[in-house]
């Protein structure tokens, strides 16, 4: 039977504020849309974080027998810099300042993304649209929406018109802001803007001649604005209604806010199901910024190469790090938490290992069916990765017990331990088992002891011994070798 048949998943939908069951369009079916990177830099540790939570959420779908459809889409064009309408295109300004073809700029980022997020674990997502690769389609939603009479052409640019929508429905409904009170905190922009109003936003605009990243359109040549290819890909790949959509909270508003408005303009359905928004990561108790230097991004965490972390830390651990605290919660980066959470890791990796020579008993002191239950409640109680942390490691506490001869399991008991602590933490997790590189520590000081042992006894002139050691080190494939400096080892 598919899992969750027998697992009722609730998810914090940011568009009620609550908790809700889920229950996806399509019986056993998930649509899932986040919106992916903006590729004119290397990819920020924040995003990263945003990325991992719904890497986590996707596997949990995946794991209770949900056919999923993941879009997450690159944004190559129409991101300004000013989030609202204002400045150049971002990719645009990079390309200029470097003197390279955008696409140079889109397809450097992309591949740094890429590999920030394999080196991470991540499982790719189901399609990964670009902006440029759906501007037919972008232009087919505006055309709509023009028709319906919310949006309007200025100078060969095109503006949502917040004001008419709002007549008949709510912008602000997902943000919970009041057009009013976004009216009231709008600076006017005198004489810049081609807009009716400054809530207004942009759907195409016009490019002058010196704009180097331009298409044709109906309103003559220009490039789409920023939230109209969410709209234009979500519903191309998951439908005009889908289930979930997700972003980080910096999203919620414009962005998002203006693609529920985009899609009601221009279908007259409100497009998502469940809106999921990612909390914010911090440093050290701060923003990450780059203009305070409060800042580190994924590789230099990894690398080690930072002035900000005292050691590298491998990619399970950042990952096991940022599982131990939920998604919608801000998560501050220190290095004495990443310290903790490697002692951790490693501790859960030890009790996994050595799950392989446990033997089962007669009798089970334990419940490890109510365990189980446990654990699927915590992922079902949207997404709670902490407190399902907190159930494994009453797993090793048991698994230790066991070697200790304290507790014990019958072997049906044992193998549900073995296949619950194996699936949440390697499928669902996204951990990797990385015990075999602290292993091989350890491996190098049993070979040293061996090295210092060896030379003891040719000095004792126990030529025996000392070859004994040798021959049967070479048999399990660690050569020794003599040189001036001493003995060396390699292993085979
Ligand atoms: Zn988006």
């Amino acid at each position: 039977m598919e899992r969750y048949k027998e697992n009722q998943l609730k998810i914090y939908n940011s568009l009620s504020g609550q908790k809700e069951i889920f229950n996806p369009i399509n019986n056993g079916h998930v649509g899932m849309y986040v919106c992916g990177p903006t590729v004119y830099s290397n990819v920020h540790l924040g995003n990263v974080r945003t990325f991992m939570s719904f890497d986590v959420i996707f596997r949990y779908l995946k794991h209770l027998d949900y056919k999923v459809r993941y879009v997450r889409n690159i944004t190559d064009a129409g991101h300004l810099e000013n989030d609202a309408d204002e400045g150049e295109d971002k990719i645009a300004k990079k390309a200029r300042l470097e003197q390279i073809e955008p696409m140079e700029v889109v397809q450097r980022y992309t591949v740094d993304f890429h590999n920030v997020l394999n080196n991470l674990n991540f499982l790719p997502p189901s399609i990964e649209p670009t902006a440029t690769g759906h501007l037919i389609e972008q232009i087919e939603i505006i055309k709509m929406i023009i028709e319906n009479g919310f949006a309007y052409e200025v100078n060969g640019s095109v503006y949502f018109d917040v004001h008419k929508y709002n007549e008949t429905n709510e912008y602000g409904i997902l943000s919970k802001r009041k057009l009013e009170d976004l009216i009231n905190n709008t600076r006017e922009l005198q004489g810049q803007s081609d807009k009716k109003n400054p809530q207004d936003f942009a759907l195409w605009k016009n490019a002058d001649a010196k704009h180097i990243m331009k298409w044709p359109s109906p309103w003559g040549v220009g490039f789409p604005g920023w939230h109209i290819e969410c709209t234009a890909m979500s519903t191309k790949y998951l439908g005009e209604q889908f289930d979930i959509h997700g972003g980080g909270i910096d999203l919620k508003f414009p962005h998002h806010e203006s693609e529920i408005a985009q899609n009601i303009a221009a279908r007259g359905i409100a497009p998502v199901n469940y809106w999921i928004h990612t909390n914010m990561l911090e440093m050290n108790g701060q923003r990450m910024a780059k203009s305070t230097g409060n800042i580190i991004n994924p590789n230099e965490l990894l690398s080690g190469d930072n002035d900000k972390m005292s050691k590298a830390y491998s990619p399970s651990v950042i990952r096991f790090f940022m599982a131990q605290s939920s998604y919608r919660s801000v998560l501050d980066l220190t290095d004495a938490g990443l310290l903790a959470s490697e002692k951790g890791f490693y501790k859960l990796m030890e009790a996994i290992n050595s799950l392989k020579s446990v033997s089962f008993g007669n009798s089970s002191t334990f419940d490890v069916k109510e365990w189980k239950q446990k654990c699927y409640n915590a992922m079902n109680d949207d997404f709670n990765t902490p407190i399902l942390i907190a159930h494994l490691f009453e797993g090793v506490k048991v698994i230790n017990q066991i070697k200790e001869g304290k507790a014990s399991l019958t072997s049906e008991d044992l193998e549900t331990l073995k296949t619950t602590m194996n699936s949440f933490v390697f499928d669902v997790l996204g951990l990797m088992n990385e015990a075999a590189q602290n292993n091989s520590e350890k491996i190098n000081g049993v070979v040293e002891l061996l090295i210092k042992l060896r030379k003891e006894a040719r000095e004792n002139k126990d030529w025996a011994l000392s070859d004994q050691i040798r021959d049967e080190l070479v048999e399990i494939g660690i050569q020794l070798k003599d040189g001036k400096e001493g003995t060396t080892f390699s292993i085979n």
